[in-house]
């Protein structure tokens, strides 16, 4: 587990093993760990044990890729088969497949969930949209019990010097849990092998778009993603399975239909070649006609009805403002039930990341007493929320205030924000980046400032400062809280209600925001295009809550992977990041079978977590012959444990033994 998550490599762990042979206290287990020197004969190790039995080997195709003179060439890339992950799962470990991508009755409510939304949503909903999309998805064929809802997700990760990879992942919509309970590994790949132009991706989305293919038609297919069909001299194993069900079960055999796909507005571009997007001025929604220069269709002007949802796209007509006519480019559109309204702006990197990075410390200047568009270093403590003569002392009485209320808000240790400095309320266009707030830390702060800014309203109305800018601006805030706050805690499908409740926050908080900007031109408020993608996002969700499709958890997977290449060899990452996740992942799947079995679960060691307790004794070790003590499932959790607090303890780092030459990770 330590060497899939990027902590150990593959020779400390060897080194650790070798020393609990000689301690005496190993089973055979750790003698064949002990044997394993590099990480090739570390796979072919695992290859041959039962537990990696769990997920299916590494795929192989063909794809253009850079190479290092600046060239390009066809090189191999590696992925885990969505058809074949879920295959696997349904034989090895039936009670893990039912507890990853939802039991049948969990199917049943989530498909009688998605016909409930046809019938109630709301007008100007797109709910003719989603009544075609139910009828003319390609799963039909299998009962409601046994149509398993399926969605992707992918996202870029920095890692260290620059380098980016775009990871890739699936996963059943029916069971919400921790990260790697219902997140599973497509691919990765890096972006300096990537050839421009999106070549290389679109070539692993011809591979996702062919297995979804298979997993909607459940059975197992007879031709590659190129159409060549599978033999004795082409992948004989797959050839010996082709036509057979996936997952068959005792009422039938079970199908995967796609039913979303989620990612942040620069992963929806990449993925589907999206000529509309943030960076262009005109036509920037790939939904509507809205543009971000002034005129009929731009985006700020009556955000209730504007003229812009009059010109939205329809997926199941012919004519000008079909989908097809404009984006006919991106593999991923022919997924089989492909509908552009089941693409999701992701709720985090729009609203977080996106709004309140810009209003929160815009609103704050306001607070501060700080007049628009201007830095100045001494304020008008007159006009203030918070007493200070200067920008810093006001900083610190306002992070005293927000520590306060945090505290009697009970508001959890990790979503505070530490401080709130000068550089926050800085510049015209004043702007909170990642590393000073996390996005869930400025969710949690927003309420907060909500209520500061309702409480400055009363108080500039006694001394006569800018009353109008601070009544929208309490109002823009007091509206985006009570919009999370409709979708907070409630499942992932609304009522009618709530829908309609969500869409006129929604409204109300954009229309405060653009008649500031209007007020204000010259800062500190901004209207952005993610201010557009949050209207979609609200109005055309289908009745589900987009907070139960947002990416906190996918951006954890991403993070997990983003370690994981970090820590394998620059030229065979690609697959050695496949390989070491379906190492810790087999693991952790065939422990949690075991506990589903009603089976006593395996002693939880130290050792794969995060390597020895100085002092312990030699007999805590995994038990002989059972599956490896893997990973932090005390809990019943797929999941690893928590980084941070109870973080186990470092591997070791000292003493290797003598003459055991280090070996390449
Ligand atoms: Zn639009």
């Amino acid at each position: 587990m330590a060497i899939r998550d990027g902590r150990v490599s593959t020779a400390d762990a060897a080194c650790w093993a070798q020393l609990r042979v000689e301690e005496g206290g190993a089973d055979g287990l750790m003698q064949k760990l002990a044997r394993c020197t590099s990480e090739r004969t570390l796979h072919e190790w695992a290859l041959k044990e039962p537990w990696r039995q769990l997920l299916p080997l590494p795929y192989g195709f063909r794809a253009p890729l850079q190479t290092r003179d600046g060239g390009v060439a066809m090189g191999t890339l590696h992925c885990l088969l969505p058809h074949e992950v879920f295959s696997v799962l349904a034989e090895k470990a039936p009670r893990v497949f039912d507890e990853l991508f939802g039991a049948p009755a969990a199917c049943e409510h989530f498909w009688a969930e998605m016909h409930r939304a046809a019938q109630e949503m709301p007008d100007g909903h797109r709910a003719e949209e989603h009544r075609l999309w139910l009828q003319r998805h390609p799963m039909q064929h299998a009962a409601p019990q046994r149509r398993i809802p399926v969605g992707i997700h992918g996202d870029a990760g920095q890692m260290h010097g620059g380098e980016k990879i775009t990871a890739v992942s699936w996963g059943g919509l029916c069971r919400r849990g921790t990260t790697l309970d219902t997140r599973l590994l497509f691919i990765v790949v890096k972006h300096s092998e990537a050839v421009a132009g999106h070549a290389t991706l679109y070539r692993a989305f011809e591979t996702l778009t062919w297995s979804m293919g298979a997993l909607v038609t459940g059975i197992h297919p007879a031709c590659d993603e190129r159409g060549e069909p599978f033999g004795p001299d082409h992948h004989p194993e797959r050839a010996a399975r082709a036509g057979q069900p996936l997952a068959p079960g005792p009422h039938g055999p079970h199908c995967g239909a796609w039913s979303e796909l989620r990612g942040d507005w620069e992963f929806l571009r990449d993925a589907l070649g999206l000529k509309q997007h943030y960076g262009v001025r005109e036509n920037f929604c790939h939904l509507c006609d809205a543009t971000q220069t002034a005129g009929p269709l731009f985006f700020g002007d009556n955000f209730a009805d504007g003229l812009a949802r009059r010109t939205l796209v329809e997926p199941y007509h012919t004519g000008p403002n079909s989908w097809a006519a404009r984006h006919p480019v991106s593999p991923l559109t022919r997924l089989p039930g492909f509908s552009i309204w089941r693409c999701q702006f992701d709720m985090m990197h729009t609203v977080e990341l996106g709004i309140l990075q810009r209003l929160i410390p815009a609103a704050l200047q306001g607070l501060m007493g700080i007049p628009p568009g201007q830095a100045v270093a001494r304020v008008s403590e007159a006009n203030a929320a918070f007493k200070g003569r200067s920008k810093q002392a006001q900083c610190l009485a306002a992070t005293l205030e927000y520590r306060k209320w945090a505290a009697a808000k009970k508001v959890p240790h990790g979503s505070r924000v530490k401080r709130i400095t000068v550089r926050w309320v800085k510049g015209s266009y004043p702007d909170i980046s990642t590393e000073h707030a996390k996005a869930a830390a400025l969710r949690a702060m927003l309420p907060w400032v909500a209520e500061m800014a309702e409480a400055h309203v009363h108080k500039l109305a006694g001394l006569g400062g800018n009353l109008r800018v601070a009544q929208l601006t309490a109002c823009c805030l007091t509206a985006m809280a009570k919009l999370d706050e409709t979708y907070t805690r409630q499942p992932r499908f609304l009522t009618a209600g709530q829908a309609q409740q969500a869409a006129t926050h929604c409204t109300e908080a954009l229309q405060a925001l653009a008649e500031l900007t209007r007020l204000l031109p010259r800062g500190p408020f901004r209207l952005t295009p993610k201010c557009h993608a949050l209207q979609h996002l609200t109005w055309d969700s289908a009745l589900q809550n987009p907070r139960q499709m947002h990416c906190y958890q996918d951006e954890d997977f991403v993070g997990l992977m983003k370690r994981t290449y970090t820590a394998c060899h620059g030229a065979t990452a690609p697959l050695r990041t496949v390989q070491r996740y379906c190492l810790g992942t087999s693991m952790q799947l065939a422990v949690r079978e075991q506990l589903l079995q009603g089976m006593r679960a395996p002693k939880v060691g130290h050792a794969w977590r995060g390597g020895p307790v100085r002092g312990a004794p030699a007999s805590s070790g995994p038990p002989s012959g059972g599956l490896p003590s893997a990973c932090n499932h005390e809990a019943g959790s797929l999941a690893p444990a928590k980084r941070g607090r109870g973080r186990p303890p470092k591997p070791p780092v000292a003493k290797r033994p003598r003459g055991r030459p280090r070996k390449v990770r």
